[in-house]
């Protein structure tokens, strides 16, 4: 069913596909976007075929692909999977084409096996040829970027016949700039590179680049040092742009002439995210992705904590220490004032500078501390002194001074890239110190190497409403979960989705196709019994599935406590235990639990999400507890004040509805074919005992039995 959502969307107002649109600006000064892709590769931009398909003819074209007797079904003979004709991809296809066609935004709820992914491409491929814009696709997880650029777009582009060109999109720092590699194996690489241990790493990056090579990051097949990368990639703040002798040859300049020209660009949250903040900073003048004329956001169930985290402010004590040293360490007597007489007072400014950096974070650091906490949220950063800002000022004009004359623009371009985040360090403390973000919540947070000072808005709903909703392409929103109870206003409330209609898909799988088990007698999670009943009822259940189970945890104690108790258990079955945090890495881990059917696999948050298993190996989700977010967060614990200072019930509008999602995104790892069968064991009795728990029953679609 398909329910509007506010107001629709004023097409007459904002002309959604202006007629001479240009995907670049050539009078744009920024070094980023004054790319032209006909002047970089020296060819004409020439237009896809099948750009004729006529305008407001979407949905039947659309439909038609999906249609028994549409190009669909021969998915089979062109290597896809054999044709099944599915209702609700039907419906989403043609919902997809009336929200391009209306200039309209979307927000759909679409179960695993809907067949998702073609019923968005095939909209978005012809609405983009139709009107020369790109339409972009951006996703959480990297599996899903592989998926549709390797296999679902090839598929698609035999099964249409249409010829559309589409780019994969990473953030800069992905690719190699030559011109900083140049810099490395010059005659003063010595002094240049921080440590002499990365000087074998830059040989194995010359060696590699010797290769017919893209330049990612992905496809070096060695280990390097950490550090190294940070030297040689790409980055905005030091690009000459057309001036570099590189350019031409430029990995990343290469790729951004794949994004300009393609009709569906797929791209990753952080990426979009990023772009939204520099454009709302900027304009398209600061922007990294081309201008898209529409937007899918896959996996949407992470939008708000994405736009918390992208559109707020990081400072680390590590980023300014890294910056300093590569300006001059004195204890390796490295970097890049080490070269070209540089006087020796400015050194021992940059030394000084580093001993306020470790000063200014030390209150930050001794804070958490002395209150245990990795994380702690700050309601008065004011009252922390600052005397690393003037340091760094001064150190940006003695060392910009300094640097005015030097004729090799390589090497000014880096030392003047340092330059310029000394002056965004200086900003960000001034933002952080003086509480300048307006309604965001600042907070401290620390790990084993660094301390880091964030800030993140609390109403990212009001933000995203401006940045993303009311602009002028469609926005569609698409994720298996959106609603709790068949409703979509907490996520609409959450993440200010409007303009536009919701749509929420059945499920094509069977209700039988799974059970829900409830176990009596288990105790209350807060219960001293609880720890003993996991170890009691885990082997009970695993038991009826001979392994092949996910055993969900919600904390990392937990989950390590009972793996060490069930160690002999499961090598006496002959069950591998795979758990998280262990040996392997989470894609090791999950490689192992596919080719070992028997297996059981303990873990905790990653594992609730963006984990594809089909089939026999996994018949068996164990959920050991409810998944209510912990208000130890800052974050977490400031969205839900924020909702009792305004009178409402934190619990009842944030810790239970997200709970219910996340429940939903934990079970539904169960089931994710036609052919899947399995158990869902729910090993906290809070579903049966508390009014509230039927919220997560009747979020799921299969029938439970408490045993
Ligand atoms: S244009 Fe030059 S400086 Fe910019 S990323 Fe490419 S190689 Fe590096």
């Amino acid at each position: 069913m398909i329910k509007p959502i506010d107001m629709p969307f004023d097409s007459e107002a904002v002309p959604p596909f202006p007629d001479d649109f240009s995907p670049t600006d050539p009078t744009e000064e920024d070094t980023d976007t004054d790319f032209d892709p006909s002047e970089f590769a020296g060819e004409t931009v020439e237009a896809a075929a099948g750009s004729d398909i006529p305008a407001q003819a979407l949905r039947p074209d659309c439909e038609a692909f999906f249609w028994p007797g549409g190009p669909l079904r021969q998915a089979a003979s062109q290597g896809g999977r054999p044709y099944e004709f599915r209702p609700q991809q039907l419906e989403m296809a043609g919902a997809i084409a009336d929200a391009l066609n209306n200039g309209t935004n979307l927000c759909i709820e679409a179960p695993t096996g809907v067949g998702k992914s073609f019923a968005y491409l095939i909209p978005l491929i012809y609405r983009s040829l139709q009107c020369g814009r790109p339409a972009l696709v951006t996703t959480e997880t990297i599996n899903l970027q592989e998926q549709l650029i390797e296999k679902d777009i090839p598929l698609l582009r035999k099964l249409t016949g249409i010829d559309f060109r589409a780019a994969l999109a990473k953030g800069r720092h992905n690719y190699l700039c030559r011109r900083r590699f140049a810099l490395l194996t010059g005659d003063r690489r010595d002094e240049l590179l921080p440590a002499p241990a990365l000087a074998l790493d830059i040989n194995r990056l010359g060696r590699w680049m010797e290769r017919p090579v893209d330049g990612e990051r992905d496809s070096i097949d060695f280990r390097m040092e950490p550090g190294t990368w940070n030297l040689v990639c790409s980055e905005g703040i030091s690009c000459l742009g057309p001036k570099c002798e590189f350019f031409r040859n430029c990995f990343y300049y290469k790729a951004r002439q794949a994004w300009e020209t393609a009709d569906i660009i797929v791209a990753n949250h952080a990426l979009f995210f990023t772009d939204l903040g520099m454009r709302a900073a900027s304009g398209s003048a600061g922007a990294l992705l081309p201008n898209y004329g529409a937007v899918l956001i896959d996996e949407a169930h992470t939008l708000e904590d994405n736009a918390a985290e992208h559109l707020g402010l990081h400072l680390s004590r590590l980023s300014i220490l890294a910056t300093l040293n590569r300006l001059y360490n004195h204890e390796s007597a490295r970097g890049l004032l080490m070269r070209g007489g540089a006087p020796p007072e400015l050194r021992g400014l940059i030394t000084e500078t580093r001993d306020e950096a470790y000063g200014f974070f030390a209150p930050f650091e001794n804070l958490l501390h002395e209150r245990a906490e990795s994380a702690l949220m700050l309601s008065d950063p004011t009252r922390f002194p600052d005397r690393l800002s003037p340091k760094l000022e001064a150190l940006y004009h003695k060392v910009a001074e300094f640097i005015e004359d030097e004729e090799d623009a390589s090497f000014r371009a880096e030392v003047e890239a340092q330059l310029t985040r000394c002056r965004e360090f200086v900003t960000g403390i001034d933002q952080f110190t003086r509480r300048t973000i307006p309604d965001a919540v600042y907070y401290i947070e620390s790990d084993r190497s660094s301390v880091t000072l964030q800030a993140a808005p609390l109403n990212v709903a009001e933000l995203l409403g401006e940045l993303l909703f009311r602009q002028d392409f469609p926005v569609i929103l698409c994720s298996a979960t959106l609603t709790v109870r068949r409703n979509f206003d907490y996520f609409t409330s959450r993440t200010g989705f409007c303009n536009g209609t919701t749509l929420q898909l059945d499920s094509p799988f069977a209700p039988d196709q799974a059970r829900i088990y409830i176990p009596r007698d288990m105790p209350d999670p807060k219960a001293e019994e609880y720890a003993d009943a996991l170890l009691r009822e885990i082997p009970r259940f695993v038991e009826m599935t001979e392994g092949k189970a996910f055993v969900l945890f919600t904390s990392y104690a937990t989950m390590r406590r009972t793996a060490d108790a069930l160690r002999n258990y499961f090598a006496s079955k002959g069950w591998m235990l795979l758990v998280q945090g262990e040996e392997m890495t989470r894609s090791g881990l999950l490689r192992e639990f596919k080719e070992d059917v028997h297996s059981v696999l303990f873990g905790t948050d990653s594992f609730w999400t963006g984990v594809d298993v089909p089939g026999e190996a996994l018949s068996n989700v164990i959920i050991t507890k409810l998944p209510f977010a912990v208000p130890s967060h800052p974050l977490i614990a400031a969205r839900m004040a924020k909702i009792k200072a305004e009178g409402r019930s934190d619990f009842a509008e944030y810790s239970l509805p997200e709970a219910v999602l996340k429940f939903r995104q934990g079970t539904g790892r169960l089931i994710r074919s036609s052919d899947d069968r399995g158990i869902i064991v729910l090993l906290d009795r809070r579903v049966i005992s508390k009014n509230y728990g039927r919220l997560f029953l009747d979020s799921l679609p299969y029938r439970f039995e408490i045993v």
